[in-house]
């Protein structure tokens, strides 16, 4: 037999996209269409009905960068068109190649209530299923002018993504505002087509192929051009047995959830996603009600709370459908936070201020983590999410890797105390199908865990900028259900896929520690304000909730809980995976930055309140510990006299510089300000790599090939300007600290001031670094070469450290040529370490390097970048830094380290000292919070974690009275029901830690 199949294909094709599809809308009206052009940011919707509308004919531009034009639709349905579903069809002028990166429209009634979005993908809003013929229609959209910032345009600087500098001219054209009678088995063949079409691409020769062929060429003989409505039915007859023939019994299973994967902030500020989410939502409730099986699932507390907080009418059906169970709230997060920067205690708050939202208003929780696009995840999470309740993890982007594919879809991923966590990456790789033919045959054969599971699961719809899921989506999975050469498609809730994948846990692959991303690198460093200011304020409302507690309890203080409560989850949506990355425009940058200083401002406002209510007013010099380790010999949470140091530090000049010495270590500063020598005085170990120096400042090229703010790019090191000589350095003593002040040129634009300092007592020789950063697409280091032979880095992550090995023997090794810390980076011997502590800073790399007999390591902290794209003035301004090079330490000693130069003493003036409401003592454990009960009943929450990775043991003592002490989860709810005894004063609960593990004690005073 002759082969004629791509002339089938072909065929088909045609008729599908030039005839069968234009002729879903058999006729159609237009609209008379009247406009009102907001002068600046939106207004309510009852605001803007009110406003005066002027006439506007369709195919006129409207629309300037991220203005807002509410369009007035208004029109009669023929009488002609009875019986008829009739749908509204708006063109705005989209691009239809993407969805939610361009215009896009919220349409209202008179009354003010949203009915549903107009997007590229989705142009019809239904006025009636059918019609009576004669009914008046009239409608509003609140058309959104949102710029194109990415898509088709490279990765160029552009003023667009600020509101300050976006242009004026008008961006769009609208293109049709039409009433139209909707054909429904015209769609439905479009459909049929469509589905075929796709299967047979991805389906080997052999006779089911071949069959679908046939049937396409039959139907189509049956298609009549001049009557395509009424032919419609005649053609779908032939595909039928084609369509109705069944999957085989081992086919792929495709667990489909609605989904629109909303970023809160990225090209597009945070108000826009608080309209982006509302679109959306009317969208998904309106799919909801027209569908009987379909399911939906949104994420992040945040974006719901949006919705409560300003649009009463479409809250009350979030409420219900939520309580059908086919709307689910997903993940149990504030936000889909970044999971490598947030401090161990924000984490938690993600999950606690997430969780008890979804909790109050819905009486439903999370059972999964839900983070199909932050960008790597932490190995401190496995436990974070277990004991926050949860059971299971979801994602997808570790697909984006750059160098090594991962080697499992379904797994047990254990962290680093060794907790697993059920865990699914779906094998489509991504986060917004449309159960495309070639997304569902990517599926099915490329599922890493063929050989005993089923299923894998398939977030729908348009994300990124929302969107949602389509008709089309939902007409794809009907055709899918049941198809032979096909995955079976079903909607069904996430919750339900894994209590099956749990059942086959025994036999899954499991993989241990870090999910690093291998891309998106410089996320770490990118928008430096971002990470200083997210460091600053997570560690100012621990430290405020410390203080705060404290006085309430001992000086009946009132708790501002609404305050915290609010400034938290200010906090948490900073830490959404676009703000805190530093990957978003220019205009949530600026806008961050700014919140950054009031949430700054706002805990410092409170810490000082409860300090006074602590001490009284008095004239006493007093110095507060709000770090959890002794400091200036002050305990954790306790406020004692000023003790000055016994030692103290000398500085001294040599023949090529000078030289700062206590009783610990002995450091040489060139007189370039180069650090040449760093003596730990008791062992007499020399920690600089000889003929190297350290506080070098290393600036490389940095353009990387793609995603300009978020990628560097393993080449950036090759080319490489080390800062080796100063403008001007000078010695001082200030009385206590030996000091050198260096002035540095990086380039004729910018330039660096360090002062590198000694205080008695300490091993630290601290920098504190200003930098005038003025630089395009450069990458600043400042690099510690360590006479340290160290086979893995020790570096700081939520509640413990992580550690890497510094050899690239692995591909998987070599792609982590910049990794992640918090506070500090450690590197030891048996015996001898150095660690670099931090203040802002997440990014650091480290290399080996040879020497006469071995090789030690170059430690280099990442210290900004300035990237053009997406925001052009990435960085460019004043920047300060802290860091701590610590002589002759090890894990403990870099943590202490570190939580002092994060959580600096307070000299305070007061009557007098306070001792700490709780007291914790034992080797490698620390607090990490102490703070009311989320509930507001008045009992203590004190959270305890072990950060050595080893056992250990400690002691709990409170300075009151307790009724009980229990142990509870993340979520702060018993983990074990039933009478828990107290503690009477200074009675000791002894502590007994696993590994890295996290405790969390509920302490109900005696009142
Ligand atoms: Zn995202």
């Amino acid at each position: 037999m002759h082969s004629n199949d791509d002339i089938t294909i072909a065929r088909a094709k045609r008729a599908l996209t030039e005839r069968i599809l234009p002729a879903v809308y058999a006729e159609s009206v237009a609209l008379r269409v009247t406009a009102s052009e907001l002068p600046g940011e939106p207004v309510s919707a009852p605001d803007a009905i009110a406003g005066t509308f002027t006439s506007h004919a369709v195919g006129s531009p409207w629309g300037r960068a991220w203005g807002t034009t509410w369009f007035r639709l208004r029109g009669t349905i023929p009488p002609s068109w009875h019986g008829r579903r009739v749908e509204a069809v708006i063109d705005l002028g989209f691009d239809g190649r993407m969805t939610g990166f361009q215009c896009e429209g919220l349409v209202y009634r008179p009354d003010g209530t949203s009915v549903k979005a107009v997007n590229p993908q989705n142009h019809w809003v239904l006025i009636t299923p059918e019609a009576e013929g004669g009914e008046a229609v009239d409608l509003f959209v609140e058309a959104a002018s949102n710029p194109t910032i990415l898509h088709g345009r490279g990765y160029l600087p552009t003023a667009q993504g600020d509101v300050l500098t976006a242009t004026d001219d008008a961006l769009y054209a609208t293109r049709r505002i039409d009433l139209a009678i909707f054909e429904p088995a015209v769609f439905d063949l479009a459909m049929d087509l469509e589905v075929l079409l796709e299967l047979q691409d991805h389906l080997a020769a052999g006779p089911r192929r071949a069959r679908i062929l046939q049937a396409l060429d039959d139907a189509l003989d049956l298609l009549d051009p001049r009557d395509i409505g009424g032919s419609a039915d005649a053609v779908r007859a032939v595909l039928r047995p084609i369509l109705d023939s069944p999957a085989e019994s081992s086919a792929h299973r495709i667990a489909a959830v609605g989904h629109a994967h909303i970023d809160s902030a990225w090209l597009w500020p945070v108000r826009e996603t608080e309209r982006k989410v509302a679109r959306t939502v009317s969208s998904m409730l309106a799919l909801l009600e027209e569908t009987d099986d379909f399911i939906y699932g949104m994420s992040s507390a945040q974006q719901f709370d949006w919705i409560r907080r300003a649009r009463p009418d479409l809250w009350e059906r979030v409420v219900e459908a939520v309580a059908t169970g086919r709307f689910i709230p997903l993940g149990g997060m504030w936000v889909e936070s970044d999971t490598v920067m947030p401090s161990g205690e924000s984490l938690v708050r993600q999950f606690l201020h997430g969780q008890r939202f979804f909790e109050r208003e819905f009486g439903v929780r999370s059972t999964g983590v839900w983070l199909p696009d932050s960008f790597g995840y932490s190995p401190a999470l496995p436990q974070l999410i277990r004991r926050a309740g949860f059971e299971w993890f979801f994602t997808q982007k570790i697909s984006w890797n750059q160098t090594n594919e991962f080697p499992h879809h379904a797994f047990v991923w254990h962290g680093i105390d060794g907790t697993g966590i059920l865990t699914h990456f779906p094998p489509m790789d991504t986060y917004g199908a449309q159960l495309s033919g070639e997304e569902l045959a990517r599926a099915s054969t490329r599922f890493r865990e063929n050989r005993y599971a089923p299923a894998s699961i398939a977030p729908t719809g348009y994300g990124d900028g929302g969107g949602g899921t389509t008709r089309e989506m939902i007409a794809r999975q009907k055709r899918t259900s049941d198809l032979e050469g096909s995955p079976r498609v079903e909607w069904q809730a996430p919750d339900l896929f894994f209590d099956e994948l749990a059942a086959l846990s025994p036999s899954l692959p499991t993989w241990s520690g870090e999910l690093y991303l291998e891309l998106h690198r410089g996320t770490l460093t990118s928008q430096h304000a971002m990470k200083a200011g997210n460091r600053q304020v997570e560690q100012l409302l621990v430290e405020a909730e410390i203080w705060m507690m404290t006085a309430s309890v001992l000086r009946d203080a009132i708790y501002p809980h609404d305050e915290m409560d609010a400034l938290w989850e200010s906090v948490l949506l900073h830490q959404f995976h676009d703000i805190l990355p530093g990957t978003s425009i220019a205009w949530v940058h600026r806008e961050a930055r700014e919140r950054y200083a009031e949430l700054a401002a706002a805990a410092e406002s409170l810490i000082t309140t409860a300090l006074a209510a602590l001490t009284g007013a008095g004239e006493k010099d007093l110095v507060a510990n709000g770090s959890p380790f002794v400091n200036a010999e002050i305990a954790f949470g306790a406020i004692g006299p000023v003790r000055h140091p016994d030692g103290e530090a000398t500085i001294s000049e040599s023949s090529d510089g000078w030289v700062l010495a206590n009783d610990l270590v002995r450091v040489s500063v060139s007189r370039d300000g180069l650090i040449t020598s760093a003596v730990d005085l008791a062992s007499g170990r020399e920690a600089i790599l000889p003929g190297r120096s350290a506080n070098l400042l290393q600036v490389h090229d940095d353009l990387p090939n793609e995603w300009d703010a978020w990628d560097v790019d393993r080449f950036y090191r090759n080319r490489r300007e080390d800062l080796t000589s100063a403008i001007r350095t000078a010695a001082r003593h200030d009385g206590e600290r030996a000091i050198v002040d260096i002035d540095r040129a990086i380039s004729t634009r910018s330039r660096v001031v360090q002062t590198l300092s000694l205080a008695p007592d300490s091993r630290e020789l601290r920098i504190e670094q200003t930098t005038h950063w003025q630089e395009d697409e450069r990458f600043l280091k400042l690099s510690f070469p360590l006479d340290v032979r160290a086979e893995s880095s020790i570096a700081e992550t939520q509640f413990g450290v992580v550690q890497r090995p510094t050899h690239t023997n692995t591909s998987w090794d070599d792609a982590r040529f910049e990794t992640s810390m918090h506070r500090f980076v450690l590197v030891e011997e048996p015996g001898f370490g150095v660690a670099v502590t931090n203040d802002s800073s997440y990014g650091f790399d480290i290399t080996r390097v040879p020497t006469d007999n071995g090789w030690g390591v170059d430690l280099r902290v990442s210290v900004l970048r300035a990237p053009v794209f997406p925001d052009p003035d990435t960085d460019r301004g004043e920047h300060r830094h802290v860091f701590g090079l610590v002589i002759g330490t090890d894990t403990p000693g870099a943590m202490r380290a570190a939580a002092a130069l994060g959580v600096p003493t307070r000299a305070i003036r007061g009557a007098n000292s306070v001792e700490p409401l709780v007291r914790l003592v034992g080797d490698g454990i620390a607090v990490s919070a102490m703070k009311p009960a989320a509930d507001r009943s008045g009992d203590i929450i004190v959270r305890v974690h072990e950060f050595q990775g080893r056992r250990s043991i400690g002691k709990l003592t409170a300075s009151i009275a307790t009724k009980s002490v229990r142990p509870v989860t993340l979520l702060e709810e018993e983990l074990e029901p039933g009478a828990a005894a107290g503690l009477g004063v200074g009675e000791e609960l002894a502590l007994v830690l696993a590994p890295f593990e996290v405790q969390t004690w509920r302490l109900t005073p005696e009142r």
